[in-house]
């Protein structure tokens, strides 16, 4: 995603249904009950979240409000962001734009799909995560929000790989992962 700018449009995305199977060990997924709870909240007024990286150099824009906000407890995202979790917001990849150049690593997860994860090449810090299996949205790692009140997460998802340290809130279901 060198120079990405992703293609940006104010027309809200319809819910669709996507095809993807829940076997992916990373906060890439959206489940079917995780739309649900989007589509209830869907009379929310218009949003507009920023956030960037830790030197500046990268900065992004999404409008409206996410898909799906959960934390994501798996190895994977314990290891990319040296934490115990990784909080993320789902968005269209069409209501996000990016500026600066990002520097990406690819990991597979349990379907044979890769997840990328996208980082400042100055400063490291890790930003988004765009996977394979969905490939029109972005996960967008709510650390690096302006505003992190902006982030209510509604869900857990890889609760039972939690490290023995790190505590996951009991208002957070379990986002279902079918086989
Ligand atoms: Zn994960
Ligand atoms: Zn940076």
């Amino acid at each position: 995603m060198r120079g990405s700018c992703l293609a940006r449009s104010r027309n809200r995305r319809t819910q669709k249904q996507r095809g993807a199977r829940l076997t992916v060990p990373c906060i890439a997924i959206l489940s079917r009950e995780c739309n649900l709870r989007a589509s209830e909240d869907a009379v929310q007024e218009m949003v507009m979240i920023a956030g960037g990286c830790l030197c500046g150099a990268v900065r992004y824009e999404c409008e409206g409000d996410p898909d799906c906000s959960l934390v994501c407890y798996c190895r994977d995202c314990q290891r990319a962001s040296g934490s115990g979790h990784v909080p993320a917001m789902s968005m269209p990849r069409e209501r996000v734009t990016i500026s600066g150049e990002t520097r990406s690593y690819a990991a597979p997860g349990g379907s044979g799909k890769m997840t990328v994860r996208h980082f400042c090449p100055t400063c490291g810090s890790l930003l988004f995560s765009t996977p394979e299996v969905i490939p029109d949205l972005v996960n967008i790692y709510a650390g690096t929000l302006d505003d992190p009140s902006l982030f209510k997460p509604t869900w857990s998802f890889f609760r039972h790989s939690h490290a023995p340290w790190d505590r996951v809130p009991d208002d957070l279901p379990e986002l279902p992962v079918s086989t």
